[in-house]
């Protein structure tokens, strides 16, 4: 079989970063530099081809235009390569890996996002391994030739996660992240162990690339005594088109009058809402409670057990779409690209 080749684009994040020696603080560095700090790299059977964002950037500055700037270069490339492999910060991957499975759709290869908590240049880094196991996966086929992961996905300290169902949830632990509601889609130990029954698998005849985001997309995150008041300009169509609100365990929320009426009126005025739960396991359950049920009544949506990070960029995709409004709460209430059960 040919060397699988692979497009490996470097954005930013710890994973590439150095020691500024005048001020101390950790600033990227240039990405030509990659492989003088992990040569094993060219020991890899596989053919790598490196691009670097010319500004590369902590993922914290990641916005829509850069998730854009990133499924372009993949849609462009989708049938020169094998695989994709994403260096990115670890604080936002789990949105970025979000987005991406959206609008990259029936997806037959790997993008595989990875990154470190330390950077690469340190002795203790965990960069080496995330990095040589992604590329690994990416180039990973299967007897028939067919690549074994076809999806967005996100390795991070031996675990290969669905990218629509993990979120970052350490801020110091190798182990940074976690997918309660949904198995490891692979486990890296002496071999790459995959677990075939999780992993996905497209029903779209080929891959279609959604460029569009709509970024006028809020998230309201509630809590005992909050004051809906406070939130008000978070319910007007005019600058927010669809709203995930964060609730308590199975989707309840308060009875507060004031807070039911801002729901009601946005409704009305051709919002979306999206209920996900505030848990980091577990489902929204619409109407199990009394304290939910007024949700089923106005027509919120429940998120089920999406993540947030999920919850918002799958609105933004749907949103940027040019679908209307029940178009929208129908393909909320199903899954698109595996993040949902
Ligand atoms: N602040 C960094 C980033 O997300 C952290 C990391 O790379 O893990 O870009």
């Amino acid at each position: 079989m040919a060397q699988p080749s692979i497009l490996m684009l470097y954005t930013g994040g710890t994973i590439g970063m150095i020691n500024d020696p005048k001020t101390g603080q950790l600033i990227s560095f240039d990405f030509k530099h990659m492989h003088d700090h992990v040569p094993e790299i060219n020991r890899l059977n596989v053919a790598l081809t490196t691009i670097s964002f010319e500004h590369p950037i902590d993922s914290s500055e990641m916005d829509p235009k850069t998730w854009k700037k990133m499924a372009d270069i993949i849609a462009e490339n989708y049938e020169n390569y094998d695989g994709f492999v994403i260096l990115h910060g670890s604080d936002t991957m789990a949105f970025t890996a979000s987005a991406l499975s959206f609008m990259l759709q029936g997806l037959r290869k790997p993008v595989i996002l990875t990154g470190s908590q330390l950077p690469i240049g340190t002795i203790r880094t965990d960069g080496k391994e995330n990095l040589i196991t992604a590329i690994e996966i990416a180039a990973d086929k299967d007897e028939q030739g067919f690549a074994i992961v076809q999806e967005v996905a996100v390795y991070f300290e031996y675990s290969l996660y669905r990218g629509n169902r993990c979120s970052k949830i350490s801020a110091n632990q190798f182990e940074a992240f976690a997918s309660p509601n949904y198995a490891e889609l692979a486990k890296a130990g002496v071999n790459i162990a995959y677990n075939y029954n999780q992993l996905f698998r497209t029903n779209l005849p080929d891959f279609k690339y959604y460029s569009q985001l709509n970024t006028n997309v809020g998230l309201l995150k509630i809590y005992p005594g909050f004051p809906a008041a406070g939130f008000a300009s978070l319910f007007d169509t005019d600058t927010i088109k669809a709203l995930v609100i964060e609730t308590f365990g199975a989707g309840n929320a308060p009875s507060d009058q004031a807070f039911r009426n801002y729901i009601q009126d946005y409704l009305q005025q051709g919002g979306i809402i999206l209920n996900v739960t505030q848990c980091s396991s577990g489902a929204v359950q619409q109407g199990k409670y009394q304290t939910s049920s007024f949700f089923n009544e106005v027509g919120v949506v429940s998120g089920k057990d999406l993540t947030t990070e999920a919850a918002i960029t799958k609105l933004m995709h749907l949103v940027g779409q040019n679908i209307s409004i029940d178009e929208v709460i129908e393909k909320l209430n199903h899954s698109l690209c595996g993040e949902m059960g």
